[in-house]
């Protein structure tokens, strides 16, 4: 099997798995993959089905966005999925989702600072809201973009959902589990109306770096 098609696979069973676990639903948010050594990436198309998608649906795009394969129309975030490959070389799968509980946070515009030390070893320091942009536009990938230098791994876009990135995809999909667990955790610690306590500094510091060297070994791969 070709690159390209095990990509389309993978994306195809992954948009699957998490449609069956809650994450997906309709047709809200979108996955790619890094297709490596072709500045190319595949993602689902746009406004599709999860559960009738088929690997040939898959589009593969250059980062300029100009189409590569597939016939459907490739999703409306393609811009962004194409900046952060390039401005994120440790990054080589990427999940939006629509899931609930940081679409809350989203609302709120509550950023979750570092509450436990799985939260930042796989999703980074804290989780950033980023400022809000109608999707599908040009505002949004650049408000995207300014926020990747920090080397986070998980994002909340303001009344819109959430941004899950990964060196690969099943670290991907372990990202969307962490931070669901962490916004629905932090949302009900803040209902108590008590505040959350934080992890100490130095423990966010040694998971944060252990993210940190996970980033520099697929960083250097993309080399
Ligand atoms: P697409 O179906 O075009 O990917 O759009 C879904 C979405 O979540 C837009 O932000
Ligand atoms: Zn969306």
């Amino acid at each position: 099997m070709s690159e390209r098609d095990a990509c389309r696979q993978l994306i195809v069973d992954t948009a699957k798995d998490l449609t069956h676990r809650g994450f997906l639903s309709a047709t809200g948010g979108n996955l790619s993959v890094r297709i490596t050594g072709e500045k190319a990436f595949a993602i689902t198309p746009s406004n599709y089905d999860y559960l009738k998608m088929i690997p040939e649906d898959i589009c593969v795009l250059g980062y300029d966005l100009k189409p590569l394969a597939g016939d459907r129309k490739p999703s409306v975030e393609s811009a962004m999925h194409a900046a952060i490959y390039q401005v994120r070389p440790d990054v080589n799968a990427i999940i939006h989702t629509h899931q609930v509980y940081p679409s809350t946070l989203a609302l709120i515009g509550e950023p979750i600072p570092a509450l436990f030390d799985e939260q930042v070893r796989f999703l980074g320091r804290s989780v950033n809201i980023i400022p809000y942009a109608p999707s599908g536009t040009g505002s949004l990938v650049k408000a995207v973009a300014r926020n990747m230098a920090d080397h986070n791994n998980a994002y909340i876009m303001a009344n819109h959902g959430a941004l899950l990135l990964a060196g690969d995809m099943e670290r991907a999909v372990h990202n969307v589990l962490v931070l669901e667990k962490c916004a629905l955790a932090y949302l009900l610690a803040l209902c108590t109306g008590k505040k959350p306590n934080r992890i100490p500094v130095f423990v966010r510091e040694i998971a944060f770096s252990k993210l940190r060297k996970d980033q520099k070994k697929f960083e250097a791969e993309n080399k």
